[in-house]
């Protein structure tokens, strides 16, 4: 039955970034659709765990540095036995013309967006391939993965990057049945666009530009990132999919 493809019945997912926005409700899916998920949030995802319930395991960690990994790991296999999918949704964004641009702000979005996200997903490949399981590996990009942006010049960089590690890893890993796969979402009504969305002239702009009409939500992305944690996609590997209300084929 075409629809069994797309359970998570038995997998263990560690999703970052699980305490608010798109990381929510990829915790929130990832459960209903029968995963067991550890989300690693630098705050107490207080609110996911009660979303979520007893099959959703909380771990706090810092992702702007490397050190936080092996505990990461540690405390998903302790509790849950093993890993099968990663989402690297944790990101950060820095707003700057580029002419002032800090190199606090370029470093501190490169470590959390691309150098943690590698990091992470190296340790949980060499775990996948420990298990000699396969496994999921999904990285979270954005428009700015394949666009320039304005007055966001780390955060285009690290977008830009990880759509093209997610190539690298994909060549490397596929013949030990890893996927590595990107979703690159529009623009979405979170934390990260708060800012944005209370530009009135940049947000009318925006939403002008949006051939859906609307700015997308957390619900919006749910179906995407199943589909990239199941194996429903076993074939797909190394692509970054827009989930964009039509954006970038405008
Ligand atoms: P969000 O609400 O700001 O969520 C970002 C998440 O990353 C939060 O859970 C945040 O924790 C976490 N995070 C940031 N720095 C961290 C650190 N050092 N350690 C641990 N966790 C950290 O925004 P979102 O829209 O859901 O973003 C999720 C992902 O989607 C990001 O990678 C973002 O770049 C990407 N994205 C979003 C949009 C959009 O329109 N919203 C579009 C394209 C791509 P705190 O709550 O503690 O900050």
């Amino acid at each position: 039955m075409i629809l069994d493809k797309f359970s998570l019945k038995g997998k263990v997912a560690i999703v970052t970034g699980s305490n608010t926005g798109l990381g929510q409700g990829i915790c929130r899916a990832y459960v209903e659709a029968g995963a067991k998920v550890v989300g690693v949030s630098r705050r107490p995802s207080t609110e996911t765990e009660e979303i979520c319930g007893k099959n959703f395991y909380n771990v706090i960690a810092d992702l702007s540095s490397v050190d936080v990994i092996p505990e990461i790991i540690a405390k998903t296999v302790d509790k849950f036995g093993r890993v099968d999918i990663l989402v690297n949704n944790a990101g950060v964004i820095k707003r700057q013309d580029s002419i002032e641009f800090s190199e606090e702000d370029w470093d501190s979005v490169l470590n959390v967006n691309l150098k943690t996200v590698f990091f992470l997903t190296q340790a949980v490949a060499r775990k996948f391939m420990e298990q000699k399981s396969g496994g999921k590996i999904i990285n979270i990009a954005s428009m700015l993965s394949y666009q320039g942006g304005v007055r966001v010049p780390s955060y285009t960089a690290s977008k830009s990057a990880i759509k093209g590690v997610t190539m690298t890893l994909a060549n490397e890993w596929a013949k030990y049945g890893i996927n590595v796969n990107g979703i690159a979402p529009g623009y979405m009504a979170t934390n990260n666009t708060q800012a944005l969305r209370q530009d009135e002239e940049r947000s009318a702009d925006i939403l002008a530009r949006i051939p859906a009409g609307r700015w997308g939500t957390p619900a919006d992305l749910e179906g995407a990132a199943v589909f990239l944690a199941s194996s429903a996609s076993d074939y797909v590997n190394g692509f970054t999919l827009a989930v964009d209300g039509g954006w970038l084929g405008r």
